[in-house]
């Protein structure tokens, strides 16, 4: 299991066929981030487009998966439908760790098969399978029947499409065990693409205990740092709606296709009122401890008698935003009624919900009609959203194709690019300021995630753009380390760059231990050099006017600062992703 190469499995899925890899790199790319850019430069095909079937759709976990805590994520890439460039999505669940007892550092996969198939792997076996029978079928129809074609209940990870990836949507995500995705930049598309309806992976090997005699103290001493500290009260009671309530207070919420960003209807949607009236339980990614997975249900009446059926839908901060706060939907059951359709269909609910809020102002101010939109859109409207959400997913009519690719490309096409909440991607759901917006609209992922500047827009007073920019470079490269550690960025106030090598050198990878800056640098440029190969023009990005007609907590916008952290960030980017690209060492095929 702890090995300094990679292990990697290839599938073509023209041939049907697969290859165990071994790759060198252990101690310049550690793994997750790095790694997956590591392999996209090496089977991706830069200048050609996200659709070509040789391009890679990578899976990689990083090199403390299974052995410490919440080191739950996998890193997923691969050329973009949203915008046709490199691409990163993170999602949990199971994967990370099936892939890890599947005895897999990566899984690669390429071509497109000449009909609907599921993948099916694990530490010893490969099958590609055809399944013809689950194209056109919803998310939840396909889980259920995977679950009873593929042994392996515990042990095993699925991932799977809906049918916004069947046909193409740049909002399509890959479900990962129900509860979890691979939510943004449209990972969907490309298993549709490659006409891959599932991937089931059976971590079905097992590896001895680690020997070191520290490996045990340390990791009670990390399972208890991540226990005892205020994450998990956050995270495991009210979960990350508790930033609904808090982000209003301070009018950092974007509300109503961000035309607020306070309102007092938020009440009725905070996690506080979720946790009160919907909450059925919580779930974990394996191998956490803290468990922020937060499931409501869904109750429908189905017949004129009182006869119904329920589903259980999780939620978080961002997908009440997407569809409660922005489309302000007031009422937690049909917040969660909205989520429900938008998973049964496979969309990311972030993009989606802000697509639709758009789609509603551009409604009332005239600029697309009925004919476009099918049903009627009206803010606060959920059976309204929850007919569009299925439009959306299932591309009923070239308006909903057409804004399945974002909405900028609706709006360049029918107008109101000014009001699209678009920041490189469908906004999140902060409001803070200035530093996030530019954060957002240029970093890798365009996720909040990526740096720290919603945090920063809330602490820090001035207006220094090379402070903000200074921060934004940094911040960014100790997140890239933990997301090539494949660490659930909610670990982030716990698992520093000390306790990191503690760890790592624990398990016995001293190398990559000794030199983390090093390596860290490395990944964060290397990641910058893979998206502006394929075609990133960081200097170019714009900023729609809405985010700048807004008032927050902090006061208004300023337009000359804004402007002053784009140009400077985009400039720094370019200074990252300034050495040539690497080529990859050679590998050898293990078998
Ligand atoms: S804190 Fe939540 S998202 Fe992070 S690993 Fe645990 S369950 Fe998964």
């Amino acid at each position: 299991m702890i090995r300094d190469n990679f292990r990697v499995l290839t599938v073509d899925l023209g041939t049907g066929r697969g290859t165990i890899v071994t790759m060198e790199g252990r101690d310049s790319v550690a793994g997750g981030s790095g790694l997956a850019a590591h392999l996209f430069m090496k089977y991706g095909k830069p200048d050609r487009p996200w659709s070509d079937p040789d391009q890679p759709l990578i899976f990689a976990i990083g090199p403390l998966t299974g052995c410490f805590p919440l080191m739950s994520k996998t890193v997923c890439a691969f050329k973009s439908p949203y915008h046709d460039q490199y691409a990163e999505s993170h999602g949990g669940g199971r994967s990370a760790l099936s892939l890890r007892f599947a005895d897999l550092d990566a899984l690669v996969v390429t071509g497109r098969a000449a009909r609907p198939s599921v993948i099916s792997i694990g530490s010893r076996h490969l099958e590609v399978k055809e399944v013809h029978y689950l194209w056109g079928r919803d998310l939840y129809a396909t889980g259920k029947m995977l679950r009873g074609m593929f042994k392996g209940a515990g042990h095993r990870s699925i991932l799977r499409i809906g049918q916004a990836g069947e046909i193409g949507s740049a909002m399509a995500c890959i479900n990962v065990d129900t509860y979890r995705h691979f939510g943004r930049l449209g990972g969907g598309a490309v298993m549709g693409n490659k006409n891959l309806k599932g991937i089931v992976i059976n971590g079905d090997g097992s590896f001895p205990l680690m020997e070191s005699k520290d490996y045990p103290k340390l990791f009670q001493d990390v399972y208890t740092k991540l226990t005892d500290t205020d994450m998990m009260s956050k995270y495991h009671d009210i979960g990350t709606p508790i930033n609904m309530a808090i982000l209003n207070e301070v009018k950092m919420l974007p509300i109503r296709n961000l035309q607020r960003t306070t309102d007092p209807g938020i009440s009725e949607i905070t996690g506080e009122k979720f946790a009160e009236l919907a909450l059925l339980r919580n779930a974990a990614c394996g191998g956490c401890p803290v468990g922020c997975i937060h499931i409501g249900f869904v109750r429908e009446r189905f017949r004129k008698e009182h006869r119904f059926l329920y589903r259980q839908v999780s939620y978080d901060h961002e997908p009440i935003f997407a569809v409660g706060s922005m489309l302000s939907v007031e009422n937690c059951f049909a917040v969660l009624a909205i989520i429900d359709v938008a998973e049964k269909v496979g969309l990311d609910v972030m993009s989606a919900g802000v697509a639709l809020a758009w789609a509603t102002e551009a409604l009332e101010k005239g600029i697309i009609s009925e004919k476009e939109t099918i049903t009627r859109l009206s803010f606060g409207d959920s059976e309204g959203y929850k007919e569009a959400m299925q439009h959306l997913g299932l591309g009923t009519n070239e308006f909903y194709r057409l804004l399945g690719q974002g909405t900028l490309k609706a709006a360049e096409h029918y107008g109101g690019k000014d009001f699209a909440c678009v920041l490189g991607q469908e906004m999140a759901g902060y409001a803070t300021g200035e530093v996030y917006f530019a954060s957002q609209a240029l970093g890798l992922r365009h996720s909040h995630l990526d740096s720290g500047g919603y945090s920063y827009d809330q602490k820090e007073k001035g207006k220094d753009p090379a402070k903000a920019v200074a921060f934004l470079v940094k911040d960014e490269q100790g997140r890239v380390l933990l997301t090539s550690m494949v660490a659930c960025l909610f670990a982030r106030g716990v698992y520093s760059d000390a306790l990191l090598a503690d760890c790592l050198k624990s398990v016995g990878y001293g190398a990559l231990a000794d030199s983390l800056d090093a390596v860290s640098k490395n990944i964060q440029q290397l990641r910058w050099r893979t998206r502006i190969a394929t075609g990133y023009r960081p200097e170019e990005v714009t900023i729609p006017k809405r985010f700048l007609e807004i008032t927050t907590g902090k006061g208004s916008m300023d337009a000359d600062y804004l402007t002053a952290l784009k140009d400077q960030y985009a400039k720094a980017i370019r200074g990252l992703a300034v050495p040539p690209v690497e080529v990859p060492p050679a590998s050898k095929p293990e078998s």
